[in-house]
């Protein structure tokens, strides 16, 4: 007898807001001004996507520099360092800004903080442009912790605030932001965590129990993509990251009858849909 396979895919899939309105803007760019346009590294952290707006004239930079003067220049959904807009203005480059509002929210919390006098504590990754970007805004001289181990090892200090990298687990910030309060006298938070990327992680581990593979489509240098990733896996079930639907492998769906869809934040609607296809309807 035929097996069916279900497939089902999370509620909460595709690009999130930030991400959907960081692309009208690059679609608004390219109709108004033309390509190229640029962008300061990937605009999202989905190499097919990339290279599909490659295609388009959106061509990713390393720095301001190589923008030429009058360009047009997209800032990324993660936003940017100040300085870097200063460089723009005197070069006189066109600017759209596709920060997230939930980004610059972390950025203003930054910068009240530090003209408040209070230490600026940044929860998150040193090495994600968001936390630089953030810290930019904050005029630098912020500390950066990642773990409770690293908030306990800070020198104690008499007043300090805190701002979380939206993307960061909430679990791990709450153990980051007790350890500060150890050693913090006057410690203020603010909860910067992005809601979409919190209900994404819930319904992708509601998801997760209950089929027999997970399949979490996103690029492999998404941070949010990888912890989809890792609380599919952590809750036992089989799960498998696809950043192409080239990588899609036959085996992996044998004995199958379930099958979840999860995605990143920057995943776009046509690689998931390429994804989905590859998924064999008679599988071995
Ligand atoms: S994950 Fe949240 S903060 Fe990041 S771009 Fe999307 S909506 Fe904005």
């Amino acid at each position: 007898m035929k097996r069916e396979i279900d497939i089902i895919r999370s509620p909460h899939t595709g690009y999130c807001f930030g991400v959907k309105r960081a692309m009208r803007l690059i679609e608004q760019g390219l109709a108004d001004y033309g390509s190229p346009i640029y962008t300061l590294g990937d605009v999202i952290h989905n190499p097919p996507e990339v290279e599909r707006l490659r295609s388009l004239g959106v061509m990713p930079v390393a720095s301001v520099s190589e923008v030429p003067e009058g360009g047009t220049l997209v800032l990324r959904a993660h936003g940017v360092h100040p300085e870097l807009l200063r460089e723009a203005e005197r070069r006189r480059i066109r600017v759209l800004d596709a920060t997230c509002p939930f980004v610059q929210r972390s950025q203003l919390f930054a910068r009240r903080l530090a003209e408040d006098g209070r230490v600026v504590v940044i929860v998150g990754d040193p090495a994600h442009p968001e936390v630089q970007a953030v810290a930019g805004h904050a005029g630098g001289g912020v500390l950066i912790v990642r773990s409770p181990a690293e908030a306990a090892a800070v020198d104690p200090i008499e007043r300090a605030g805190v701002v979380i990298q939206t993307t960061f687990p909430r679990a791990e910030a709450e153990g980051v932001v007790e350890a500060l309060r150890g050693t913090v006298a006057d410690l203020l938070v603010n909860d910067t965590i992005c809601e979409a990327t919190e209900a994404r992680l819930e319904a992708a581990l509601a998801l997760a129990r209950r089929v027999d593979v997970v399949l979490v489509i996103g690029g492999r240098n998404s941070s949010n993509t990888r912890r989809l990733l890792e609380v599919c896996a952590g809750s036992g079930v089989r799960s498998r990251l696809v950043e192409s639907p080239a990588e899609v492998e036959p085996s992996w769906f044998s004995g199958v009858e379930r099958i979840g869809i999860a995605t990143g934040t920057s995943t776009p609607d046509w690689l998931i849909d390429a994804v989905l296809e590859k998924i064999p309807r008679d599988p071995p």
